[in-house]
């Protein structure tokens, strides 16, 4: 079962974001649970925990079907000691928050060395976040998105997912979420003869299908190896329907959320009829 929504708005409280989505008939849905742009927020109520939750129930989103997002401020790999802290302890909050809504995952970007520490040190820094907010939170998998490489941001490789990955301590508690719109930029050529298949061959290999716990599905404004990080609607970029007529008719992306983050919300409703429609 093909699960396919879009990263919609929690304007006015988290419990619209799942009337939101199924306002666009959406059976998926991303969300952030505070401010994206802000470092810190106030806790969750208990009156929109609940309304949440209803929402969600009444809806029929379940957490399999939601795919939370964290702010872009933090940076899990931040050299310098004071950014760093500051990152784990929003990171922590964004956690607790998923825990509070009942969520299962958490979708974040790996981080950025900033050009002050090699890719290792940054993934080990990464990593230890990682196990730091996991030993202080329960039931929440952390779900490191692929980039596309641009600035110093790591995870445009998927040998940096698995290194990560391989520095977690609890391997049940995290995953990963390809964006294909990053994975084109970052050289993912998923769109020549063949791309398709061969990029999803190497991602079973390095990374492996059983961490994969959501999808971005997103044409790029950018060419291949572009390491530019621009959406486009499906069918407007770079990209073309071909890969998502492809992701569409295949089981390895079955019972996961498959998110839209294109940028024109009026078409969300339109692309997502349209993916549905793939399905033969
Ligand atoms: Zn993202
Ligand atoms: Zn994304």
């Amino acid at each position: 079962m093909k699960y396919i929504g879009a990263h919609v708005s929690a304007q006015g409280g988290v419990e619209n974001a799942p009337l939101n989505a199924h306002k666009i008939g959406a059976t998926a849905f991303a969300l952030f649970t505070k401010n994206q742009r802000q470092w810190v927020a106030k806790p969750l109520t208990a009156e929109s925990i609940d309304a949440f939750r209803k929402n969600c129930d009444e809806l029929g989103f379940q957490p399999f079907q939601i795919l939370p997002h964290d702010s872009y401020l933090i940076n899990l790999g931040n050299p310098d000691a004071d950014g760093l802290q500051k990152s784990r302890e929003a990171f922590l909050d964004e956690m607790q928050r998923c825990e509070l809504l009942g969520l299962d995952r958490l979708n974040f970007h790996p981080g950025a060395h900033l050009n002050r520490i090699t890719e290792e040190e940054c993934i080990r820094l990464i990593a230890e976040s990682i196990n730091i907010t996991l030993d202080k939170t329960k039931g929440v998998i952390a779900v490191i998105e692929n980039t596309a490489g641009q600035g110093s941001n790591i995870g445009f490789r998927f040998e940096h997912l698995i290194r990560i990955i391989e520095q977690v301590d609890d391997k049940e508690r995290v995953g990963v979420c390809i964006d294909t719109a990053h994975a084109y930029s970052a050289g993912y050529d998923l769109v020549s003869p063949g791309g398709f298949e061969k990029v999803f061959a190497e991602f079973d290999s390095v990374v492996g299908f059983q961490y994969l716990k959501g999808m971005h599905i997103n044409d790029s404004k950018k060419e291949l190896s572009s390491r530019v990080d621009r959406h486009d609607t499906l069918g407007n970029g770079t990209i073309g329907l071909g890969l998502f007529d492809k992701l569409m008719n295949d089981s390895r992306f079955d019972g996961i959320p498959l998110i839209l983050e294109t940028p024109d919300e009026d078409r969300w409703a339109e692309e997502i009829g349209m993916l549905k429609s793939m399905i033969r």
